[in-house]
């Protein structure tokens, strides 16, 4: 079936001065960002060497993007058409055209270096040079270079793979032009999606710096200590690391790169730097994996390795051999996981590994942090976003009580450097408003956010600035007119509570505020649909009127939304499933996050979208076929009997969930300020309620054709006998069914009555109890 293809408008391009921009290296990091820059709708150059004799002059380039291709580091397979392929050789011209130029070849100076000074002579005044080095500093880069390429050339360090971390660390100094630092800057956030940390030009920058010595003191102290992997990764997720912990993540980095890694960073740091007290590369139990090819996850053993069985297996150094897993629950931990004051104050074994990781940790970062960064917020983020760790060592510290810790550096006769003193006085790095510790000490920073325009509920909630709420969902004032609808449950699941306040937000509505926007600040879910436990239970209980009235009642409130007197616009991003993604169907506009999991995954559960769902997406597919009730019948049954989820923004529109008309954000962070500068234009250009829609019955003829394809699919063992009575009840409520005239025309109240009996025919029978069961039990309608 032919579907429209749009090109979405993405917010703030226009903003950025990137028209075009240019990638050298098509390895892993420079085909990603390539493809990070078609995903954000921008062309551009990707080149590498020229192929090889025999091999066409552009097949490195195009091995990149296809290796893309199969990665998914491209959004939607289509955009992959805006990265035009070439070589060094014959295609250097093409850089005249870029505002912006990356480099990410071989970590090799004179390569690098060599490659500037072609880039140079060809490039346009005024466009940003960068480099994606992650060891190699400025500095050493411009070497021999001229004063213009020396302003305008900067690190943009990004991390593996690129469509996914969110962190680019900036390097500039003193001799680059500020603006285009700037510009630099705004690339990153607006036109890559990135958050960007401002770094010093030192070693490793700052998250690998600080994050390859946590690593190597982790390691190092629990081999010392004799804290198991198992144990030692506990301890570390405790601290708030991801799961891999120390001992996972030197599995998954690659343990053939210690040396490589580690050393190079041991070997640029200072001898007096206390990173030379923990020499990973010259650990006993490092070099003996290594030498017997136990280079961690690519070699399928490491520090751990799957047996036959598929159960895991630990490296024991004692042995020399493996053993089994000896799993160990960080919950079990003393302060059961998360107190890490009651942990690292716990006498055991366990409790003085902690102590040693997280004492080393907070004072090595404090020593560096005047060097590698302005501010403790920078090392915070970086640790955060680079290596996933939910708060980064300054906030950590401070959670796990600076007063105890620097007492108990001094009892050790340690030294304390001057930072954390001078925060241990204030109690904090971060004060009361979380603004960060300056790392000379001198005070805290102004908060920043207001300066890059990022809108934050968290700030408006601190400002007192809601206007009602419950346990389930609440009003804000965002101010110039606008308010914000936040739901805030598990998952932002719609508990009945949230319709209490879409009630009170209707009424108060044109009083309070003159235009919506439905949105948080959560990092998961816009909202993850139904509570279906809630219709579970009334499901197990049989309880058909309670079931009813919860749905009808979103029905109503969700079609007054659609027509209230003032602008919706939905903020979309993360989960945006079942009856949240039927929510977005009733905003006049959607600006989405560019990763968004949205879908309509009731058909999987044994149902229909019910919440005006399948009667949103029927009057959306009649507009896109007029005059052709059939088509547009078939197209609402493929949309709803595929259930398929996206996997980002731009696949929602071929998905036909999201419409022309609906925009993208690349960067999460300027998600809610782009939704609010959408309802203000919607407003100041005079919005007015939506004329009420009227559908077509696609009539018997429509039926006939709808129950053809689903014996087509059942015929073809696509579905099953349950999918098939699913989609019967589908096709009756798409086309009125058996008996319908064609052509007469509906209210949208009518046809969603129709939904809704459907639902409550379906949810009666077995099959649907059973799937609802298995989809809670299992959290499937949560993954792709
Ligand atoms: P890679 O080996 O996967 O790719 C490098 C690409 O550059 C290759 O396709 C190679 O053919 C090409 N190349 C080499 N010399 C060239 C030249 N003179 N002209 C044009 N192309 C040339 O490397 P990668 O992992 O993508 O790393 C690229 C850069 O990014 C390096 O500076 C690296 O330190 C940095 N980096 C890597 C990671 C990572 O996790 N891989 C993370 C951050 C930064």
């Amino acid at each position: 079936m032919a579907t429209q293809i749009v090109s979405p408008s993405v917010f703030g391009l226009d903003r950025a001065g990137i028209r075009r921009a240019a990638v050298i290296g098509a390895g892993s990091m420079g085909g990603g960002i390539a493809a990070q820059f078609a995903n954000a709708g921008i062309p551009v150059d990707l080149l590498d060497i020229p192929g090889g004799e025999g091999a066409p002059r552009h097949a490195p380039a195009q091995a990149g993007i296809e290796r893309q291709l199969r990665a998914g580091g491209f959004m939607d397979p289509a955009v992959a058409a805006l990265v035009r392929p070439g070589n060094t050789e014959d295609d250097l011209a093409r850089l005249a055209e870029a505002d912006w130029i990356v480099e990410a070849i071989i970590e090799d100076p004179d390569a690098k270096r060599a490659l500037y000074a072609r880039i140079d002579a060809v490039r346009k005044p005024g466009s940003i040079v960068s480099s994606n080095t992650s060891t190699i500093p400025r500095a050493a880069l411009v070497e021999g270079a001229g004063d213009r390429f020396r302003a305008d050339f900067v690190i943009t360090h990004f991390f593996n793979p690129p469509r996914v971390m969110r962190l680019v660390e900036l390097v500039s100094t003193a001799e680059n032009d500020p603006a285009i630092v700037a510009r630099a800057r705004q690339a990153c956030e607006i036109v890559l999606g990135k958050t960007v940390v401002d770094c010093n030009d030192t070693p490793g920058f700052i998250a690998n710096r600080i994050g390859c010595y946590w690593m190597a003191v982790g390691a190092l102290e629990a081999l010392r200590l004799g804290v198991t992997p198992e144990e030692a990764d506990a301890v570390a997720v405790a601290l708030g690391a991801p799961r891999t912990g120390v001992f996972g993540l030197l599995d998954l980095v690659g343990i053939d790169l210690v040396p490589h890694v580690w050393g190079s960073l041991l070997k640029a740091l200072p001898p007096g730097d206390g990173a030379h007290a923990f020499d990973l590369p010259a650990s006993e139990v490092i070099r003996t994996l290594i030498g017997r090819g136990l280079f961690g996850r690519k070699a399928k053993a490491g520090f751990y390795r799957l047996a036959a069985d598929r159960s895991r297996e630990v490296f024991d150094p004692a042995s020399g051999d493996y053993r089994p897993e000896r799993p160990c629950d960080p919950k079990s931990l003393p302060g059961g996981g998360r107190d890490v004051a009651a942990l690292v104050a716990d006498d055991g074994k366990l409790g003085r590994y902690a102590w040693s990781v997280l004492s080393h940790l907070i004072a090595y970062t404090s020593a560096c942090a005047p060097e590698i960064a302005a501010d403790t917020a920078a090392v915070d983020t970086a640790i955060a976003l680079g290596y996933a760790w939910r708060d980064g060592p300054f906030a950590l510290a401070q959670k796990a009580g600076l007063v105890e810790i620097v007492a108990r550096l001094e009892r050790e006769g340690r030294a304390v450097p001057p930072l954390l003193r001078r925060a241990r006085e204030a109690e904090r790095f971060f004060n009361a408003a979380g603004a960060p510790l300056l790392s000379d000490g001198r005070g805290y920073r102004a908060q920043a956010d207001a300066a890059t325009g990022i809108v934050r509920l968290a700030g408006v909630k601190a400002a007192g600035r809601t206007i009602a709420g419950n346990e389930a969902a609440s009003l804000h004032d965002l101010g110039d007119g606008i308010a914000c609808f936040e739901i805030h449950t598990k998952l932002n699941s719609l508990a009945p509570g949230v319709f209490d306040l879409i009630e009170e937000t209707l009424a108060r509505g044109g009083r309070d505020f003159s235009a919506l926007v439905i949105g948080n600040d959560d990092p998961r879910a816009f909202s993850a649909g139904a509570d279906l436990a809630f219709i579970a239970s009334l499901v197990e209980e049989q309880d058909w009127r309670a079931l009813e009235a919860y749905i009808a009642r979103g029905q109503s409130l969700y079609l007054q939304l659609k027509y209230a007197p003032f602008p919706v616009v939905a903020a979309t991003h993360g989960f945006a499933l079942g009856g949240g993604c039927e929510l977005t169907l009733h905003a006049d506009t959607v600006v989405s996050h560019a990763e968004l999991t949205i879908g309509l995954p009731e058909f999987r559960v044994g149902i229909i979208p019910a919440w005006g769902g399948t009667t949103q997406l029927l009057l959306r597919a009649q507009a896109e076929h007029a005059g052709d009730a059939i088509s547009a019948a078939r197209r609402a049954f493929d949309i709803v009997t595929g259930a398929e989820t996206s996997q980002s923004a731009r696949h929602a529109f071929s998905l036909g969930l999201l419409r022309a008309g609906d925009g993208i954000v690349m960067n999460r962070d300027l998600l809610l300020a782009a939704a609010m500068r959408r309802a203000a234009e919607l407003r100041e250009a005079g919005y007015r309620a939506p004329e009420r829609a009227a559908i077509e019955s696609a009539g018997k003829a429509g039926y006939d054709r709808l129950l053809e394809a689903a014996g087509e699919k059942r015929d073809g063992n696509v579905f099953t006998q349950t999918d098939f009575t699913i989609a019967e009840a589908l096709a009756r409520v798409l086309t009125g069914g058996a008996d319908a005239l064609p052509g007469s025309a509906q209210t949208e109240e009518t046809q969603m009555r129709r939904e809704l009996e459907a639902l409550l025919d379906l949810a009666a029978k077995p099959a649907a109890r059973e799937r609802i069961r298995h989809v809670l039990a299992t959290g499937k309608h949560l993954r792709n």
